[in-house]
Protein backbone atom coordinates (compact mmCIF):
# COMPACT_ATOMS: atom_id res chain seq x y z
CA UNK A 1 0.00 0.00 0.00
CA UNK A 2 1.54 3.78 -0.79
CA UNK A 3 2.82 5.34 2.28
CA UNK A 4 0.15 8.28 3.79
CA UNK A 5 2.03 11.75 4.22
CA UNK A 6 2.29 10.84 8.05
CA UNK A 7 4.63 7.99 7.39
CA UNK A 8 6.75 9.64 4.93
CA UNK A 9 7.13 12.37 7.22
CA UNK A 10 8.33 10.01 9.81
CA UNK A 11 10.97 8.43 7.14
CA UNK A 12 11.71 11.99 6.06
CA UNK A 13 12.57 13.12 9.10
CA UNK A 14 15.67 10.62 9.82
CA UNK A 15 17.23 11.46 6.59
CA UNK A 16 16.20 15.08 5.83
CA UNK A 17 16.81 17.94 8.39
CA UNK A 18 13.27 18.64 9.36
CA UNK A 19 11.68 15.85 6.55
CA UNK A 20 12.17 18.69 4.37
CA UNK A 21 14.17 20.65 2.03
CA UNK A 22 13.31 23.89 2.50
CA UNK A 23 11.91 24.96 5.76
CA UNK A 24 8.82 26.46 4.63
CA UNK A 25 6.99 22.79 3.93
CA UNK A 26 7.64 21.91 6.94
CA UNK A 27 4.02 22.86 8.11
CA UNK A 28 5.92 24.58 11.56
CA UNK A 29 4.03 27.84 11.15
CA UNK A 30 0.40 26.13 11.00
CA UNK A 31 1.48 22.71 13.05
CA UNK A 32 0.49 19.14 11.32
CA UNK A 33 2.26 16.86 8.78
CA UNK A 34 3.16 18.63 5.56
CA UNK A 35 1.42 16.97 2.58
CA UNK A 36 3.47 14.78 0.62
CA UNK A 37 2.33 15.77 -3.28
CA UNK A 38 2.39 13.16 -5.79
CA UNK A 39 1.40 15.14 -8.58
CA UNK A 40 -0.53 18.20 -10.19
CA UNK A 41 -2.15 19.22 -13.26
CA UNK A 42 -3.97 23.03 -13.92
CA UNK A 43 -5.06 24.33 -10.65
CA UNK A 44 -4.87 21.11 -8.71
CA UNK A 45 -2.70 18.85 -6.57
CA UNK A 46 -3.02 15.26 -5.62
CA UNK A 47 -1.46 14.23 -2.24
CA UNK A 48 0.14 10.51 -2.23
CA UNK A 49 -3.59 9.84 -0.44
CA UNK A 50 -5.42 10.83 -3.37
CA UNK A 51 -6.65 13.58 -1.39
CA UNK A 52 -7.22 16.57 -4.52
CA UNK A 53 -6.71 20.03 -3.08
CA UNK A 54 -7.31 23.62 -5.64
CA UNK A 55 -3.69 25.01 -5.11
CA UNK A 56 -2.98 28.34 -4.44
CA UNK A 57 1.10 27.68 -3.74
CA UNK A 58 1.89 27.13 -7.07
CA UNK A 59 4.78 25.88 -6.34
CA UNK A 60 5.48 29.16 -5.04
CA UNK A 61 5.25 31.56 -7.64
CA UNK A 62 5.95 29.61 -10.97
CA UNK A 63 2.90 28.27 -11.93
CA UNK A 64 0.94 30.39 -13.42
CA UNK A 65 -0.33 28.82 -15.86
CA UNK A 66 -1.58 25.93 -13.45
CA UNK A 67 0.01 22.48 -12.91
CA UNK A 68 1.67 20.49 -16.40
CA UNK A 69 0.24 22.69 -18.84
CA UNK A 70 0.79 20.89 -21.71
CA UNK A 71 2.50 23.74 -23.74
CA UNK A 72 5.22 23.65 -21.37
CA UNK A 73 5.38 19.88 -20.55
CA UNK A 74 6.05 19.58 -25.06
CA UNK A 75 8.20 22.07 -25.08
CA UNK A 76 10.44 20.52 -21.98
CA UNK A 77 9.98 16.91 -23.86
CA UNK A 78 11.38 18.87 -27.47
CA UNK A 79 14.57 20.02 -25.93
CA UNK A 80 15.11 16.72 -23.09
CA UNK A 81 15.39 14.48 -26.68
CA UNK A 82 18.40 16.42 -27.10
CA UNK A 83 20.26 16.20 -24.29
CA UNK A 84 19.83 17.38 -20.31
CA UNK A 85 22.73 20.06 -20.97
CA UNK A 86 25.86 21.07 -22.28
CA UNK A 87 28.01 23.62 -20.19
CA UNK A 88 28.49 25.46 -23.50
CA UNK A 89 26.45 28.01 -25.15
CA UNK A 90 23.25 27.61 -27.00
CA UNK A 91 20.38 29.12 -28.88
CA UNK A 92 18.19 28.87 -26.42
CA UNK A 93 19.36 30.95 -23.73
CA UNK A 94 19.93 34.01 -26.30
CA UNK A 95 16.76 33.41 -26.81
CA UNK A 96 15.95 33.78 -22.73
CA UNK A 97 17.82 36.41 -22.81
CA UNK A 98 16.03 38.31 -25.55
CA UNK A 99 12.57 37.25 -24.10
CA UNK A 100 13.91 38.90 -21.37
CA UNK A 101 15.31 42.28 -22.37
CA UNK A 102 11.91 42.68 -24.85
CA UNK A 103 9.36 42.36 -22.28
CA UNK A 104 11.95 44.25 -19.03
CA UNK A 105 12.96 47.51 -20.87
CA UNK A 106 14.80 48.82 -17.60
CA UNK A 107 16.90 45.27 -18.51
CA UNK A 108 19.91 45.59 -21.29
CA UNK A 109 21.95 42.38 -20.57
CA UNK A 110 21.07 39.21 -17.98
CA UNK A 111 22.87 36.71 -16.77
CA UNK A 112 20.93 33.06 -15.91
CA UNK A 113 21.60 31.60 -12.26
CA UNK A 114 20.79 28.24 -10.65
CA UNK A 115 18.23 29.96 -7.93
CA UNK A 116 16.93 33.32 -7.00
CA UNK A 117 19.40 33.10 -3.97
CA UNK A 118 21.91 32.88 -6.62
CA UNK A 119 20.46 36.08 -8.76
CA UNK A 120 20.29 38.22 -5.38
CA UNK A 121 23.35 37.25 -4.35
CA UNK A 122 24.89 38.11 -7.72
CA UNK A 123 23.06 41.49 -8.14
CA UNK A 124 23.91 42.80 -4.52
CA UNK A 125 28.16 41.91 -5.66
CA UNK A 126 27.71 43.70 -8.82
CA UNK A 127 26.19 46.11 -6.96
CA UNK A 128 29.12 46.58 -4.75
CA UNK A 129 31.79 45.81 -7.27
CA UNK A 130 30.61 48.46 -9.80
CA UNK A 131 30.29 51.21 -6.85
CA UNK A 132 33.54 50.48 -4.67
CA UNK A 133 30.85 50.49 -1.60
CA UNK A 134 30.13 47.96 0.96
CA UNK A 135 26.94 48.85 2.94
CA UNK A 136 23.13 47.28 1.42
CA UNK A 137 19.81 49.06 2.35
CA UNK A 138 16.93 46.58 2.62
CA UNK A 139 13.48 45.98 4.14
CA UNK A 140 12.28 44.50 7.43
CA UNK A 141 10.21 41.40 6.35
CA UNK A 142 11.82 41.00 2.53
CA UNK A 143 13.33 37.64 1.60
CA UNK A 144 15.65 38.25 -1.29
CA UNK A 145 17.32 34.33 -0.75
CA UNK A 146 19.58 32.71 1.50
CA UNK A 147 22.60 34.40 1.14
CA UNK A 148 24.85 35.87 3.80
CA UNK A 149 24.30 39.40 3.31
CA UNK A 150 20.75 39.30 2.93
CA UNK A 151 19.46 37.11 5.69
CA UNK A 152 18.88 39.84 8.27
CA UNK A 153 15.50 40.49 9.71
CA UNK A 154 14.36 38.19 6.14
CA UNK A 155 10.93 37.02 5.49
CA UNK A 156 9.67 33.96 4.63
CA UNK A 157 10.04 30.47 6.32
CA UNK A 158 12.71 32.04 8.13
CA UNK A 159 10.18 34.44 9.99
CA UNK A 160 7.36 31.56 10.06
CA UNK A 161 10.38 29.77 12.19
CA UNK A 162 10.66 33.32 14.22
CA UNK A 163 14.29 33.74 13.19
CA UNK A 164 14.35 36.44 10.91
CA UNK A 165 17.96 36.70 10.68
CA UNK A 166 20.35 33.11 10.54
CA UNK A 167 23.01 31.77 12.93
CA UNK A 168 26.07 31.10 10.61
CA UNK A 169 26.50 35.15 9.52
CA UNK A 170 29.78 36.55 10.82
CA UNK A 171 29.08 40.02 12.61
CA UNK A 172 31.24 41.76 10.58
CA UNK A 173 29.34 41.01 7.22
CA UNK A 174 25.89 41.34 8.80
CA UNK A 175 26.94 45.00 10.08
CA UNK A 176 27.18 45.90 6.06
CA UNK A 177 23.30 45.34 5.49
CA UNK A 178 21.21 48.24 7.06
CA UNK A 179 17.57 47.14 7.64
CA UNK A 180 14.70 49.71 7.18
CA UNK A 181 10.77 49.70 7.65
CA UNK A 182 9.35 48.78 4.57
CA UNK A 183 7.14 51.25 3.28
CA UNK A 184 9.00 54.02 5.06
CA UNK A 185 10.27 56.44 2.49
CA UNK A 186 10.76 58.72 5.62
CA UNK A 187 13.12 56.63 7.75
CA UNK A 188 15.01 55.41 4.45
CA UNK A 189 15.44 59.08 3.23
CA UNK A 190 17.48 59.87 7.23
CA UNK A 191 19.16 56.70 7.19
CA UNK A 192 20.65 57.67 3.53
CA UNK A 193 21.21 61.16 4.68
CA UNK A 194 23.97 59.58 7.12
CA UNK A 195 25.52 56.81 4.88
CA UNK A 196 24.25 57.23 1.55
CA UNK A 197 27.65 57.85 0.17
CA UNK A 198 28.66 54.17 1.57
CA UNK A 199 25.43 52.28 -0.06
CA UNK A 200 26.26 50.49 -2.58
CA UNK A 201 22.45 49.34 -2.97
CA UNK A 202 18.95 49.68 -2.32
CA UNK A 203 17.42 45.95 -2.28
CA UNK A 204 13.91 45.83 -2.55
CA UNK A 205 10.71 43.63 -3.01
CA UNK A 206 8.79 45.79 -5.19
CA UNK A 207 5.81 44.29 -3.84
CA UNK A 208 6.60 42.52 -0.63
CA UNK A 209 5.64 38.62 -0.77
CA UNK A 210 7.75 37.19 2.15
CA UNK A 211 5.66 38.72 5.23
CA UNK A 212 2.05 37.99 2.95
CA UNK A 213 1.61 40.44 0.73
CA UNK A 214 2.04 43.75 1.05
CA UNK A 215 2.02 46.25 -2.15
CA UNK A 216 4.21 49.76 -2.02
CA UNK A 217 2.80 52.56 -0.43
CA UNK A 218 2.45 55.48 -3.00
CA UNK A 219 5.55 56.98 -4.02
CA UNK A 220 7.64 54.44 -2.28
CA UNK A 221 9.19 52.99 -5.05
CA UNK A 222 9.80 56.43 -7.05
CA UNK A 223 11.22 57.64 -3.26
CA UNK A 224 13.87 54.44 -3.49
CA UNK A 225 14.54 55.59 -7.39
CA UNK A 226 15.07 58.78 -6.26
CA UNK A 227 17.17 58.20 -3.43
CA UNK A 228 19.69 56.27 -5.14
CA UNK A 229 19.50 58.68 -8.37
CA UNK A 230 20.55 61.26 -5.26
CA UNK A 231 23.10 59.55 -3.70
CA UNK A 232 24.89 57.36 -7.10
CA UNK A 233 23.78 54.05 -5.31
CA UNK A 234 21.73 51.00 -7.36
CA UNK A 235 18.22 50.60 -7.31
CA UNK A 236 17.43 46.68 -7.08
CA UNK A 237 14.32 45.07 -7.65
CA UNK A 238 14.16 42.02 -6.46
CA UNK A 239 11.49 40.45 -9.00
CA UNK A 240 11.75 36.89 -8.28
CA UNK A 241 8.33 36.32 -7.49
CA UNK A 242 6.41 39.21 -8.67
CA UNK A 243 8.56 38.85 -12.24
CA UNK A 244 6.09 38.79 -15.23
CA UNK A 245 3.15 37.65 -12.75
CA UNK A 246 1.82 41.03 -12.00
CA UNK A 247 1.97 42.54 -15.14
CA UNK A 248 3.70 41.63 -18.49
CA UNK A 249 6.99 43.69 -17.28
CA UNK A 250 6.57 42.71 -13.66
CA UNK A 251 6.01 44.98 -11.02
CA UNK A 252 8.17 47.85 -12.65
CA UNK A 253 5.98 48.36 -15.17
CA UNK A 254 2.86 48.12 -12.96
CA UNK A 255 4.26 50.82 -10.87
CA UNK A 256 6.56 53.02 -13.92
CA UNK A 257 9.72 52.69 -11.34
CA UNK A 258 12.87 51.85 -13.31
CA UNK A 259 15.25 50.02 -11.79
CA UNK A 260 19.37 49.27 -12.41
CA UNK A 261 18.85 45.79 -11.76
CA UNK A 262 16.21 43.39 -11.56
CA UNK A 263 16.02 39.68 -10.20
CA UNK A 264 14.18 37.04 -11.54
CA UNK A 265 13.20 33.45 -11.20
CA UNK A 266 10.26 31.36 -10.35
CA UNK A 267 8.20 32.32 -13.43
CA UNK A 268 11.42 32.07 -16.06
CA UNK A 269 12.09 28.94 -15.00
CA UNK A 270 8.42 27.41 -15.13
CA UNK A 271 9.24 25.21 -12.68
CA UNK A 272 12.20 24.20 -12.83
CA UNK A 273 15.18 26.03 -11.31
CA UNK A 274 16.26 29.14 -12.54
CA UNK A 275 17.71 32.78 -11.69
CA UNK A 276 18.33 35.62 -13.29
CA UNK A 277 20.25 38.84 -12.80
CA UNK A 278 19.95 41.63 -15.29
CA UNK A 279 19.68 45.42 -15.72
CA UNK A 280 21.61 48.49 -17.84
CA UNK A 281 24.83 47.24 -19.36
CA UNK A 282 27.24 49.64 -17.53
CA UNK A 283 26.66 47.51 -14.16
CA UNK A 284 26.29 44.25 -16.22
CA UNK A 285 29.56 44.34 -17.82
CA UNK A 286 31.35 44.84 -14.72
CA UNK A 287 30.79 40.54 -14.70
CA UNK A 288 33.17 38.11 -15.62
CA UNK A 289 34.53 37.26 -18.06
CA UNK A 290 34.53 40.85 -19.32
CA UNK A 291 34.57 42.64 -15.96
CA UNK A 292 36.11 42.14 -12.22
CA UNK A 293 33.13 40.80 -10.45
CA UNK A 294 32.84 36.58 -10.55
CA UNK A 295 30.07 34.78 -11.24
CA UNK A 296 29.29 31.32 -12.70
CA UNK A 297 26.73 28.33 -12.81
CA UNK A 298 27.54 24.87 -13.86
CA UNK A 299 23.70 24.45 -14.18
CA UNK A 300 23.08 28.17 -15.37
CA UNK A 301 21.07 28.81 -18.70
CA UNK A 302 20.38 24.63 -18.42
CA UNK A 303 18.41 24.32 -21.90
CA UNK A 304 15.40 22.34 -20.11
CA UNK A 305 15.30 24.66 -17.69
CA UNK A 306 15.17 27.17 -20.51
CA UNK A 307 12.58 25.74 -22.75
CA UNK A 308 10.47 25.51 -19.79
CA UNK A 309 10.77 29.07 -19.21
CA UNK A 310 10.69 30.38 -22.39
CA UNK A 311 7.36 28.07 -23.22
CA UNK A 312 5.93 30.19 -19.71
CA UNK A 313 6.84 33.41 -21.41
CA UNK A 314 5.08 32.83 -24.36
CA UNK A 315 2.11 31.86 -22.87
CA UNK A 316 1.59 34.93 -21.02
CA UNK A 317 2.33 37.14 -23.63
CA UNK A 318 -0.90 36.33 -24.89
CA UNK A 319 -3.17 39.70 -25.05
CA UNK A 320 -5.13 40.57 -22.30
CA UNK A 321 -3.34 37.59 -20.09
CA UNK A 322 -2.76 39.62 -17.30
CA UNK A 323 -6.31 41.41 -17.07
CA UNK A 324 -7.95 37.81 -16.79
CA UNK A 325 -5.02 36.96 -13.85
CA UNK A 326 -6.27 40.17 -12.16
CA UNK A 327 -9.89 39.65 -12.45
CA UNK A 328 -9.19 36.18 -10.81
CA UNK A 329 -7.53 37.54 -8.19
CA UNK A 330 -9.89 39.91 -7.71
CA UNK A 331 -13.08 37.39 -8.22
CA UNK A 332 -11.12 35.49 -5.02
CA UNK A 333 -10.40 38.20 -2.91
CA UNK A 334 -13.83 40.18 -3.18
CA UNK A 335 -15.15 36.93 -2.53
CA UNK A 336 -13.57 36.42 0.37
CA UNK A 337 -13.77 40.08 1.39
CA UNK A 338 -17.81 39.76 1.43
CA UNK A 339 -17.91 36.62 2.91
CA UNK A 340 -15.44 37.58 6.39
CA UNK A 341 -17.49 41.33 6.37
CA UNK A 342 -20.70 38.86 6.20
CA UNK A 343 -19.70 37.20 9.03
CA UNK A 344 -17.62 40.39 10.88
CA UNK A 345 -14.39 38.23 10.96
CA UNK A 346 -11.55 40.80 10.82
CA UNK A 347 -9.73 40.00 7.76
CA UNK A 348 -7.39 42.35 5.72
CA UNK A 349 -7.18 41.04 1.96
CA UNK A 350 -4.45 42.59 0.14
CA UNK A 351 -3.86 41.99 -3.43
CA UNK A 352 -1.92 42.60 -6.41
CA UNK A 353 -2.59 40.76 -10.21
CA UNK A 354 -2.12 37.20 -9.48
CA UNK A 355 -0.65 37.46 -5.42
CA UNK A 356 -2.80 38.04 -2.89
CA UNK A 357 -1.85 38.36 1.49
CA UNK A 358 -4.72 37.40 3.77
CA UNK A 359 -4.38 38.79 7.34
CA UNK A 360 -6.71 38.00 10.28
CA UNK A 361 -6.48 41.88 11.44
CA UNK A 362 -8.78 44.61 11.89
CA UNK A 363 -6.31 47.42 10.20
CA UNK A 364 -5.17 47.97 7.21
CA UNK A 365 -1.43 46.08 6.53
CA UNK A 366 0.77 47.98 5.53
CA UNK A 367 4.18 47.37 7.03
CA UNK A 368 5.88 44.40 8.85
CA UNK A 369 4.80 46.02 12.28
CA UNK A 370 1.45 45.65 10.94
CA UNK A 371 2.03 42.05 9.37
CA UNK A 372 3.42 40.98 12.81
CA UNK A 373 0.30 42.25 14.76
CA UNK A 374 -2.09 40.23 12.40
CA UNK A 375 -3.27 36.70 14.40
CA UNK A 376 -0.93 34.11 12.81
CA UNK A 377 -2.52 31.68 14.82
CA UNK A 378 -5.91 32.02 13.19
CA UNK A 379 -4.52 31.88 9.82
CA UNK A 380 -3.24 28.30 11.39
CA UNK A 381 -7.32 27.11 12.02
CA UNK A 382 -8.20 28.90 8.90
CA UNK A 383 -5.17 27.22 6.88
CA UNK A 384 -6.07 23.86 8.44
CA UNK A 385 -9.77 24.30 7.74
CA UNK A 386 -9.54 24.90 3.89
CA UNK A 387 -6.92 22.26 3.78
CA UNK A 388 -9.52 19.63 4.83
CA UNK A 389 -12.18 20.46 2.68
CA UNK A 390 -9.43 20.13 -0.21
CA UNK A 391 -8.09 24.21 -0.25
CA UNK A 392 -4.46 24.27 -0.13
CA UNK A 393 -2.79 27.40 0.89
CA UNK A 394 0.75 28.75 2.40
CA UNK A 395 1.13 26.69 5.15
CA UNK A 396 2.61 29.80 6.83
CA UNK A 397 0.83 33.17 7.84
CA UNK A 398 3.90 35.16 6.58
CA UNK A 399 3.87 33.72 2.39
CA UNK A 400 1.82 35.05 -0.32
CA UNK A 401 -0.87 33.54 -1.96
CA UNK A 402 -0.85 32.53 -5.85
CA UNK A 403 -3.77 32.32 -8.36
CA UNK A 404 -2.93 31.00 -11.59
CA UNK A 405 -4.73 30.94 -15.02
CA UNK A 406 -6.03 27.81 -14.29
CA UNK A 407 -7.89 29.06 -11.63
CA UNK A 408 -11.45 29.14 -13.00
CA UNK A 409 -14.67 30.20 -11.72
CA UNK A 410 -15.46 26.75 -10.38
CA UNK A 411 -12.32 26.62 -8.23
CA UNK A 412 -12.80 30.06 -7.12
CA UNK A 413 -16.65 29.31 -6.44
CA UNK A 414 -15.83 26.31 -4.10
CA UNK A 415 -12.52 28.14 -2.35
CA UNK A 416 -15.35 30.62 -1.26
CA UNK A 417 -17.37 27.81 -0.05
CA UNK A 418 -15.36 25.93 1.91
CA UNK A 419 -13.77 29.31 3.29
CA UNK A 420 -17.27 30.26 4.35
CA UNK A 421 -17.47 27.17 5.91
CA UNK A 422 -14.12 27.72 7.39
CA UNK A 423 -15.13 31.20 8.89
CA UNK A 424 -18.31 30.20 10.11
CA UNK A 425 -17.17 27.27 12.17
CA UNK A 426 -13.54 29.31 13.74
CA UNK A 427 -16.46 32.05 14.47
CA UNK A 428 -18.65 29.88 16.54
CA UNK A 429 -15.40 28.17 18.57
N1 LIG B 1 13.73 36.76 -3.74
C1 LIG B 1 12.41 36.67 -3.54
C2 LIG B 1 11.58 37.91 -3.61
C3 LIG B 1 11.82 35.44 -3.29
O1 LIG B 1 10.50 35.37 -3.08
C4 LIG B 1 12.64 34.29 -3.24
C5 LIG B 1 12.08 32.91 -2.96
N2 LIG B 1 10.80 32.82 -2.54
C6 LIG B 1 14.01 34.43 -3.45
C7 LIG B 1 14.51 35.68 -3.71
C8 LIG B 1 14.92 33.26 -3.42
O2 LIG B 1 14.71 32.43 -4.52
P1 LIG B 1 15.11 30.88 -4.46
O3 LIG B 1 14.23 30.26 -3.44
O4 LIG B 1 14.88 30.41 -5.86
O5 LIG B 1 16.55 30.82 -4.08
Amino acid sequence: MARSSHDLFQEAQKVIPGGVNSPVRAFRGVGGDPVFVERAAGPYLWDVEGQRYIDYVGSWGPMVHGHAHPGILAAVAAQMANGLGFGAPTAIEVEMAETICRLMPSIEEVRMTSSGTEAVMTAVRLARGYTGRDKIVKFEGNYHGHSDSLLVKAGSGALTLGQPSSAGIPQDLAQHTLVLPYNDLDETAQMMARFGYDVAAIIVEPIAGNMGCVPPVPGFLAGLRALCDQYECVLIFDEVMTGFRVALGGAQALYGVRPDLTTLGKIIGGGLPVGAVGGVREIMESLAPNGPVYQAGTLSGNPVAMAAGLATLRLLERPGFHTELAAATEALCQGLAECAAALQVPLQINRVPGMFGWFFHDRPVRSFDDVMAADAQRYGRFFHGLLKRGVYLAPSAYEAGFVSAAHGAAEIAATLAAAREVLQAMKET
